[in-house]
């Protein structure tokens, strides 16, 4: 007898036939004789239905912070509405098909979260109630996305309904799993599990049989939205094992590998571990080109003849100028590549305004899988760092991984700081690498996402002085806004441009609370662009073959399509495309990594016909 969780989403109980399928699937699992978890979405498209209703209604106008945080409190009860209709429907289908259940929302369970509207983390969850119920021989039916907040003051569960964040029930799914320690946490969807892409885009995505924590969390933060991002977290550092599938076939799905020993404290579910070590690698060397014209090509023009060259491009950085039309590529390698690389660069003739070569520079960087989404430990880097009066030079971020670009001096004092803050050991640069999969039939790229759901943001003229992304940052985090590829160009002398992306959800929120702090703060305009999309490459082979990020580029140049902003990290590659040219920029870097089968996913008509 196992003690099984199975996630439903949205489609796989859209309506009433789908969820008498669903009950199907509960009763032969029990009949198998399981005890059966069950953690439901909303029908269908419903909480895009209730966003709708609750934008009909309310301000269209600019609001202030105050105003949007009251909103979100409201926007919460309003969507957890969603789920309890689901468990209520499906409760009552399984106990007229003779099978005993029980229904519980969030707060009834006591899935206990942070006092924080729409996007709450978890801190723990009951398994008590839970525990007894599946004792009574009950299937229990559980809303998700959804929980009760923590008081402030006594801190003690509320009565204040909070949800997770759009997608949020895998979340819920795997924090239940992991607070009654179940032996397998079932994700059904309706695709037939992790595919290389979207199957909506690419139909002849293939189908991954197997997929890592570490390349899954990517991928999920970077817009496959098959799992939320979170959900791999949890499952990585509580040994949870998980797998997706599809609730209208048999098919065993993909399982989701971790080589982690779960050792996460159930007290605090979500809000364990952020940063788990520092590491400082000080053979690097940054090549800069300032200035070079912005035009489709710029960057498989720079990397492939470098990649040709067998040259390991480590960090990748590259930002248009908003205000020129130019953009400033900058890349780190390794020390003993230098001369070859400034050869093959300055050959190039590119246009650059320069090209500069610094080789007093070293990569420091934190590490943890527990820095999704949240945009503090950034800041508190940064801050760090700051405060030692250190300069950052290029900054590069990944889901697990965060990495500043200083001069080498000033290493052992941003070790120092960077301990202070978050005392953590320091591990050898060679030791934090993620840990790839020898297997070498594995293709470098696992997976290609899409996020259409990005707004780029740029911060002009600001200061050129340490302390400047930090504080930047702060103001956004404040807010709990999460941002991912902050690049920052210096774009004249003693001044910067920052730009980075935000969920295109919370662009209006990160304006104005820029705006309201650029007097404060002396930097100039805030520009927004909501016309963006990221695509990304994800792989833990990557770092072994070079040329990868080159082979992206190229397969873009060729379709005319112009990368924006660049963003690397050891196992993925980002690039910021106009959005209309963002499904293509999918479908022409797939075909670029041979990543097709052949034949086409089927996704179930009655997704496609729903409004
Ligand atoms: P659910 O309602 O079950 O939670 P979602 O709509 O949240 O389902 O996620 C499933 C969808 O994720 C699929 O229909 C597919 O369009 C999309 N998707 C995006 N990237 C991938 C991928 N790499 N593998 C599988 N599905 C993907
Ligand atoms: N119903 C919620 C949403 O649509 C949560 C989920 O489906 O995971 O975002
Ligand atoms: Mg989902």
């Amino acid at each position: 007898m196992a003690l099984i969780v199975q996630k439903y989403g949205g489609s796989s109980v859209a309506d009433a036939d789908r969820i008498k399928a669903v009950r199907d699937r509960i009763k032969r699992t029990v009949d198998a004789g399981n005890q059966v978890v069950v953690v439901v979405s909303a029908m269908g498209k419903t909480t895009d239905g209730l966003v709708a209703l609750a934008e009909s209604v309310s301000a269209t106008h600019a609001q202030t912070l105050t105003e949007i945080a009251a909103k979100e409190r409201e926007m919460d009860l309003l969507l957890a509405t969603g789920e309890q209709i689901t468990i209520a429907l499906l409760s009552m289908a399984l106990q007229s098909a003779g099978q005993p259940a029980i229904a519980m929302n969030g707060s009834q369970v006591r899935v206990v979260t942070e006092p924080i509207h729409t996007r709450a983390r978890i801190l723990y969850v009951e398994p008590e109630q839970i525990k007894a119920a599946l004792d009574l021989g009950k299937v229990v039916v559980i809303a998700g996305f959804q929980g009760v907040a923590i008081d402030r003051v006594t801190g003690l569960p509320s009565t204040e309904i909070t949800t997770l964040g759009r997608g949020g029930s895998d979340t819920s799914a795997v924090a239940i799993a992991a607070a009654i320690n179940a032996d397998i946490c079932e994700i059904y969807t309706d695709v037939p599990g992790i595919l290389t892409t979207d199957p909506r885009i690419v139909p002849k995505a293939q189908m991954l049989a197997e997929i890592t924590c570490d390349e899954m969390l990517e991928l999920a933060s970077l817009g496959a939205k098959v799992l939320h991002p979170r959900s791999v977290e949890i499952a990585r550092n509580f040994g949870v094992k998980m797998c997706v599938r599809s609730s209208w076939l048999e098919d065993a799905g993909t399982v989701i590998t971790s080589s982690r020993i779960g050792t996460g404290n159930l007290k605090t579910l979500e809000i364990n571990n952020f940063v788990e070590a520092v590491s400082i690698d000080y053979d690097q060397v940054k090549i800069a080109l300032l200035q070079v014209p912005d035009r489709p090509g710029i960057a498989a023009q720079l990397f492939t003849p470098l990649a040709e060259k067998g040259i390991n491009v480590d960090l990748i950085i590259q930002a248009v100028q908003e205000t020129e039309g130019v953009n400033d590529i900058a890349f780190t390698i390794p020390q003993d590549q230098l001369r070859l690389a400034e050869v093959v660069t300055r050959s190039l003739e590119m246009g650059a305004s320069s090209v500069t070569v610094d080789a007093d520079v070293a990569k420091i960087s934190i590490i943890g899988v527990g820095m999704i989404g949240r945009p503090g430990v950034a800041a508190q880097m940064f801050t760090a760092l700051a405060k030692a009066g250190i300069n950052i030079q290029m900054i590069s971020t990944s889901e697990i991984k965060i990495s500043c670009v200083i001069a080498a001096s000033d290493g052992e004092s941003a070790i120092a700081a960077i301990q202070k803050t978050f005392d953590v050991p320091v591990r050898s640069h060679q030791a934090c690498e993620i840990n790839p999969e020898t297997n070498s039939d594995i293709s470098p790229v696992r997976g290609v996402a899409l996020d259409r759901n990005r707004a780029r943001i740029a911060v002009q003229q600001v200061p050129d002085r340490p302390g400047m992304a930090a504080k930047i940052l702060e103001q956004l985090v404040a807010q709990n806004i999460s941002l991912d590829m902050i690049v920052q160009s210096q774009s004249a002398r003693n001044v910067n441009e920052i730009a980075f992306t935000v969920a295109i959800g919370d662009l209006a929120k990160a304006e104005t609370a820029l705006k309201q702090f650029a007097p404060v703060l002396g930097y100039g305009e805030v520009s927004c662009d909501g016309d963006i999309s990221k695509v990304s490459i994800v792989g833990a082979n990557m770092i072994y073959q070079s040329g990868i990020a080159a082979r992206m580029f190229s397969a873009l140049a060729n379709s005319g399509i112009n990368i924006e902003m660049i963003a690397t990290s050891e196992i993925k590659v980002s690039c910021v495309v106009r959005d209309h040219q963002a499904e293509q920029a999918l479908k022409v870097i797939h075909q670029e990594f041979n990543l097709s089968g052949d034949r086409a996913i089927e996704v179930p008509s009655v997704l496609k016909t729903k409004p």
